[in-house]
């Protein structure tokens, strides 16, 4: 399988070739965990997520490095504002560390709830602080930097292809710039490698450095770990859009600067926005979702992962509850067809598919190679579904490989006769709570959900029995 990629760097779909194959490294920009991740947040990490099946997929040995930053991110992506984790640490009343610890597992949970592979190497920005100094002093030894007020800064104006992935224009940066607060700055887009003197005196998180005690900026930890875990020089980095400009920028800027201006990372991919209406989601827009509330509505986390493949990962996706309803309803019919499957027919081995079932293969294949193109795949899943002279054991052999990539636990479903999925355990148990609080509204809507799954329910004195249709 021969991938294509849309590489943000030259903005043109390129064949994939990495450095060193079959290994591919790859480094995507994890959560700041100072609050819950909002489901626009989760979209890119399902598209990440789809992208490190579909190169598996193809064969290759991915190793998958993600950052959880836990300081030094601004509530402005360049150096303006507070520090996040400490405005919620003083909002929530707790300790900057008990706040990472909480929102770091809230987001391993949300992400394994959504079948999001776990990186191999997750790393908290506060362990990689050596590393970070190490690079900071390889940038300075170079002539990138400048101290001023106490902070040590990147100099945009010594690297002469600042903004190449952002395709800034120098000119224009310099005429367009925004009048910065920060007047310690030589360039307004210059930015901060350590800070030494905020505005906010009360950072709770300092560390010793040659430049002082105090803490690093945002965008450093991300060169250090990465190239930490992955070598001076990797293939592929991920993030949502609005990295673009500032973060992923600035990343290049100082890699480059540190290594000597070896080409860094050879394949950037970009997820773009949900949005909430017209609006991005975003927290300091307040207009944001969060995954436990699609499940307190009674969405399972599979549900929204269904609904994030009905869009390419490079167009925007406007959630709204009628579409996340319709996805529910398309994958519980999947589930079920799955289920029917499993109970006429056997797998068989890829080599015995039909000749029309290798044809279906091979264009899921070619649609997922060409930039990851997901959506046309779950298309070819439906059509080879409905396709009346498709032997059944075919199918379920197609739809268990597709679902490598989906991941939408197909292989787990109906296995066992006379057991039901954990989401379906799930459903049963808040009907009969619904009941009990005499929610009979939420308990007959339940109801109608676990019918549609092909479960039919019986109250008797002895509590809830449930079979399933026949
Ligand atoms: P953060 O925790 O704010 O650093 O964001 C985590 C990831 O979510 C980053 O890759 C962002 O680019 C991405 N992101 C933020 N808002 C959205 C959104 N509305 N839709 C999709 N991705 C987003
Ligand atoms: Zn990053």
């Amino acid at each position: 399988m021969k991938l294509k990629f849309y590489n943000t760097l030259g903005r043109q779909i390129q064949d994939f070739i990495p450095l060193v194959p079959p290994e591919v490294g790859l480094y995507t920009c994890g959560p700041t965990v100072y609050n819950f991740a909002h489901i626009g947040n989760l979209r890119t990490y399902i598209f990440e997520d789809l992208l490190r099946r579909t190169l598996e997929y193809a064969g290759y040995s991915v190793r998958h490095i993600m950052n959880v930053t836990d300081v030094g991110h601004l509530t402005d992506d360049a150096d303006e504002g507070e520090d996040k984790m400490v405005k919620s640490s003083r909002e929530e009343g707790r300790s900057v560390w008990d706040i990472a610890k909480f929102y770091t597992e809230a987001f391993f949970k949300d992400t394994d709830r959504l079948n999001i592979l776990r990186p191999h190497t997750a790393c908290a920005a506060t362990d990689h602080i050596q590393e970070m100094i190490d690079l900071i002093r390889r940038i300075e030894e170079n002539g990138f930097t400048y101290s001023s007020g106490g902070n040590l800064y990147f100099s945009i104006d010594a690297c002469n292809d600042y903004g190449k992935l952002a395709l800034l224009d120098r000119e224009g940066l310099r005429a367009g710039a925004r009048i910065d607060v920060d007047g310690m700055k030589r360039n307004p887009h210059d930015f901060v490698l350590w800070f030494t003197n905020s505005k906010f005196t009360h950072q709770a998180m300092m560390w010793d450095s040659p430049w002082g005690r105090g803490y690093p900026g945002w965008h450093v930890e991300c060169s250090a770990m990465s190239m930490k875990y992955l070598g001076e020089q990797f293939d592929i980095h991920c993030g949502g859009v609005d990295h673009i400009p500032v973060h992923h920028t600035n990343e290049i800027a100082q890699s480059e600067a540190a290594t000597g201006k070896k080409p860094w990372v050879r394949y950037w991919l970009h997820g773009e926005f949900l949005l909430m209406n017209t609006e991005k989601m975003a927290k300091s827009a307040h207009n944001f979702i969060t995954l436990d509330s699609l499940t307190d509505e009674g969405f399972s986390p599979l549900d929204y992962r269904y609904f994030c493949l009905g869009a390419h990962y490079r167009r925007e996706l406007v959630f709204s509850r009628e579409a996340l309803e319709g996805a529910r309803i398309a994958r519980n019919n999947l589930v079920e067809r799955v289920q029917r499957l499993r109970e006429a027919a056997e797998p068989v081995d890829e080599k015995d598919l039909s000749e029309k079932g290798s044809a279906y293969l091979q264009a899921f294949r070619e649609h997922l190679a060409e930039d990851l193109g997901v959506t046309r795949s779950l298309a070819d899943l439906w059509s080879l579904l409905k396709d009346p002279e498709l032997p059944e054991g075919d199918k379920l052999t197609l739809l268990l490989d597709m679902d490598k990539i989906f991941g939408l636990k197909l292989a787990e479903t109906g296995k066992e006769t006379g057991e039901v999925s954990e989401d379906i355990l799930d459903l049963i148990k808040r009907r009969e709570e619904a009941r009990k609080n005499r929610d009979f509204t939420e308990a007959d809507r339940l109801r109608d959900q676990l019918d549609q799954l092909g479960i039919v329910l019986e109250d008797t004195p002895a509590g809830t029995r449930w079979k399933r249709k026949v």
